[in-house]
């Protein structure tokens, strides 16, 4: 069992001072996994007061030196990718080799990546006679989720760093293995105290960093409900705020795309992370002549989903996060099949692993565009297939949800797939199978949140502009 009752604080890991707790559970066994102490308004005041003293001098030095130092960070994560992606396999479920890929070796990439971009896109500009400065914000206040968390919590730290900020990291309380060691490898990297300061908690820790008044700007990945409460709240102290939420993304195929790719990108992206993933394709679009030939393949497809513990490597599947996440997702389930909706797959009452927080991958077929089941998002393994008679119908349908973070589109051909893409009201569209691009700007229209994070984009969101006019050259001014 891992104690994470120590808060990272002007460089020091302390002792935390209340007695609350949250327990971990290994999502595969349900046994406990560890306690992480709830930080007190106390402890993230004196983060805050941290992250102050030392922004003076961070936010002079040469981009090129704080790219440096995201790099050394990025040099000691690397030394630790093993014990990172069975840790973050035991607490969210995910299968070990894509732990390991996905939630470790990706993240790691991304810091360097970010360090690499950091001297370009921080240059000053010239406009005309005035000359564009990139400002760093000042202390940013940064809170994160369970899904990805070493990925949700480098899209904000290491960009904010690069561009000058320091920062108070409030990880999730349910996945906090990798945000202690990005602390460990802060300290090692030599990073100058109170740069990075982690004050582990809960709702109630991340409330004390919203409040804090020291706190210039508010970056915050999960749910739409808490996004909104910390939006409001931000609003009333003039905060900077940069919200990553929730998503309900479609998957729109036209007649003649073809099937069998269509069905091998939804499931992987439905399922991946057992659906807790916050771009996962949770509705598939299909003309309803082919509505029987999607049924078919996708039935089929789900059989290869065996699932099992994320250490097993015949895994394809893990269990949820946690137990009151299972039940929600449940809940949702059963209220999909008391809707006498046409079950495709899984289920209710499907055959589980004896033990953990299993939910069997589930296919529901012919589900209303405006039921919850298409309207809400269930953040588990759920897949919604909807049918839609013309192409202009099913783009309303794709765009027919409060959220916009990613979508998919898929035709005979490139071209009218783009057509299609353009269409879209979401953050990121994917054209026929295209891959992730680690670079492109991620974030949503409407409910998915405000601003973008990863690549340039998301440096961008942790500066502040300042123009500097210039005198006119006394040629111009006596002209
Ligand atoms: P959550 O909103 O419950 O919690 C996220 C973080 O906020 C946690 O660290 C939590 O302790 C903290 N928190 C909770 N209430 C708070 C409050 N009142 N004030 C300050 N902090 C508070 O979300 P979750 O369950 O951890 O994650 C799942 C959600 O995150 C899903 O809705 C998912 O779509 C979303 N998500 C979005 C993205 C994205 O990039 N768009 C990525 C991953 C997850």
């Amino acid at each position: 069992m891992t104690a994470y009752q120590h808060h990272l604080i002007d460089g020091i890991w302390t002792a935390a001072q209340s007695a609350e707790i949250t327990r971990i559970h290994d999502s595969a066994s349900g046994t406990e996994l560890g306690q992480v102490a709830h930080g007190t308004r106390e402890e993230i005041h004196l983060a805050v007061r941290a992250a102050k003293n030392a922004f003076a001098s961070w936010s002079t030095l040469p981009v090129s030196t704080r790219a440096d130092y995201v790099r050394g960070i990025a040099n000691q994560l690397e030394e630790q990718v093993e014990q990172l992606a069975q840790g973050v396999a035991a607490e969210v479920g995910m299968p070990l080799k894509l732990s390991r890929r996905i939630q470790v070796q990706m993240p790691i990439l991304a810091w360097r990546a970010t360090a690499d971009l950091a001297v370009e896109c921080l240059a000053d500009v010239a406009l005309g006679h005035s000359t564009l400065n990139h400002v760093p914000v000042g202390i940013v206040g940064a809170i994160t989720p369970w899904n990805y968390p070493l990925h949700q919590i480098t899209a904000k730290v290491a960009a904010a760093l690069v561009a000058g900020c320091t920062v108070v990291l409030k990880p999730s309380e349910l996945a906090p293995c990798t945000a202690r060691a990005l602390g460990e490898a802060a300290v090692a990297a030599g990073l100058p105290k109170g740069v990075l300061n982690i004050v582990m908690g809960d709702a109630t820790t991340g409330q004390a960093l919203v409040d804090h008044p020291d706190v210039a700007l508010l970056s915050f990945t999960g749910s739409t409900a808490v996004g909104r409460r910390i939006a409001a709240s931000a609003g009333q102290a003039l905060k900077r705020v940069s919200l990553e939420l929730g998503g309900k993304s479609a998957c729109l195929a036209t007649a003649d795309a073809p099937a069998e790719s269509v069905v091998r990108q939804v499931v992987g992206s439905c399922f991946l992370n057992s659906g807790q993933s916050c771009n996962s394709l949770t509705r598939l679009l299909v003309p309803i002549e082919l509505y029987d030939t999607y049924r078919a393949l996708l039935a089929d497809a789900v059989t290869r989903l065996t699932l099992g513990d994320p250490l097993d490597s015949a895994t394809r599947m893990g269990p949820l996060v946690s137990a009151a996440h299972r039940d929600r997702v449940r809940a949702m389930i059963v209220e999909g099949e008391s809707q006498g909706l046409d079950l495709i797959a899984g289920g209710s009452q499907a055959q589980l692993p004896a033990n953990g927080y299993f939910i069997a991958p589930t296919i529901f077929g012919r589900v209303p565009p405006r039921s919850t089941l298409a309207q809400q998002e269930v953040f588990g393994p759920v897949l919604s297939v909807i049918t839609y008679e013309t192409e202009q119908q099913a783009i309303d349908i794709a765009n027919g949800t409060a959220y916009g973070l990613a979508a998919a589109v898929w035709a005979g051909t490139t071209d009218h797939a783009l057509t299609l893409a353009r269409q879209l009201r979401a953050g990121q569209v994917d054209v026929n199978g295209a891959p992730y691009n680690p670079a492109a700007p991620f974030g949503g229209f409407g409910d998915s949140g405000l601003g973008r994070e990863g690549g340039k984009y998301g440096i961008e969101e942790f500066v502040e502009i300042r123009a500097i006019q210039m005198p006119v050259s006394s040629a111009r001014e006596t002209a």
